[in-house]
């Protein structure tokens, strides 16, 4: 006789949730898979980086490893961003191999932050791993001016990128760092931009992260006054959509479309913080905007199974700090934390 009865599964172990001593879930880990990159955003990078040696990093097998431990406590989304993740040698491999994941039911969304220069090569690649949704960083719409605020950056090859994203069915968010005296003429170009090509449109605060050889007052345009003077031309309403990050949105009425405003200078967003970063060196920071850190590299190379690991992500998010305190002083100019974004990845 044949059994017909369905097979018994015997799904792996899973740990507890993550829940620090705030009572905040963590349920978002995002991985800076690279802190080189191919641009050099005068906010994010001085023109002269020195990059970690390759030998530091963890390699694609670990951090696929260290991404999977996280899932395991309940990470129902892992974003990966650097530096530009899609420079990184043979990236293809981790989303590939993250994406059981999502084929398992464990992980929501894998998805990416990119500055677009290499879309136009992968995008195919990421929705066939899974990849639905991508942040796409763009500052300036004007050729000049976005070489300009990138260094290197060539505005051309990344509208090739996101015409390459559409194509292959990705949903693009933009991203784009208000920068006073520089692109706040553009602002409402860029809505219109964005909703025009179906894409929610988020701007930022300029962060002061690391050091990048100017004075960050030069730089920062608080969103109040970007949104004062959207007010002038557009009907904002304000939306209950949310990603799960720190943006809140609010949608055009004239275009339909939605744009979000992440405020971490003047609105602090830290008692929904449901996030950790990891970098490619496998140092898991708590808070964005702190110097807390955990070593996660040790203990994953020192045992074969995940469990010294699993301690280490404990005693992580059992000291992950209550938030932020971001001050962009002019008379002292110094970061708030010492590392760029593109080392814990934005
Ligand atoms: N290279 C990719 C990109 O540019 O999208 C991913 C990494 S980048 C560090 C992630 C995001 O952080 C980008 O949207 C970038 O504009 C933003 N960013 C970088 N430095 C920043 C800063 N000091 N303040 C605010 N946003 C920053
Ligand atoms: Fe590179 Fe992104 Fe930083 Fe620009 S913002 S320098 S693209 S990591």
């Amino acid at each position: 006789m044949t059994d017909t009865s369905p097979p018994i599964i015997f799904a792996p172990q899973r740990h507890e949730p993550l829940v620090d001593t705030f009572g905040r879930h963590i349920s978002y880990l995002r991985v800076s898979v690279t802190d080189r990159c191919d641009f050099r955003c005068v906010y994010c990078m001085s023109e002269h980086m020195t990059f970690l040696p390759k030998r530091d990093l963890l390699t694609l097998e670990e951090l696929d490893r260290v991404c999977s431990a996280f899932v395991d406590r309940g990470v129902r989304k892992l974003r990966i961003t650097g530096g530009e993740p899609l420079v990184r040698r043979n990236i293809m491999w981790l989303f590939k191999s993250l994406s059981r994941h999502l084929d398992s039911g464990h992980l929501e969304e894998l998805t990416l932050t990119t500055n677009g220069s290499q879309l136009g090569k992968y995008a195919a690649d990421l929705a066939a791993c899974g990849v639905r949704r991508v942040n796409v960083s763009i500052d300036s719409l004007d050729e000049q001016k976005f070489r300009t605020i990138t260094r290197w950056g060539d505005l051309k090859v990344v509208m090739q990128g996101l015409d390459a994203a559409a194509k292959a069915g990705l949903k693009v968010k933009l991203n784009a760092v208000a920068l006073k005296g520089v692109n706040e003429d553009e602002i409402e170009t860029l809505v219109r931009f964005a909703h025009d090509r179906g894409a929610d449109i988020t701007f930022i605060e300029a962060m002061p992260m690391g050091d990048i050889g100017e004075n960050r007052a030069d730089q920062y345009l608080p969103l109040s006054i970007v949104r004062a003077r959207l007010m002038n031309t557009f009907t904002l309403e304000d939306s209950p959509y949310r990603t799960g990050g720190p943006a809140r949105y609010v949608t055009v009425r004239e275009t339909g479309g939605r744009l979000g405003f992440i405020t971490p200078m003047t609105h602090n967003f830290c008692e929904s913080c449901n996030r950790v970063r990891l970098t490619c060196t496998g140092t898991l920071y708590m808070c964005l905007g702190q110097d807390d850190k955990a070593d996660l590299r040790e203990p994953l190379r020192a045992g074969v199974t995940d469990e010294l690991l699993q301690q280490a992500i404990d005693q992580a998010i059992a000291a992950k700090p209550k938030g932020h305190d971001f001050i962009i002083d002019r008379r002292t100019s110094k970061p708030s934390v010492g590392r760029h974004m593109s080392v814990t990845g934005g």
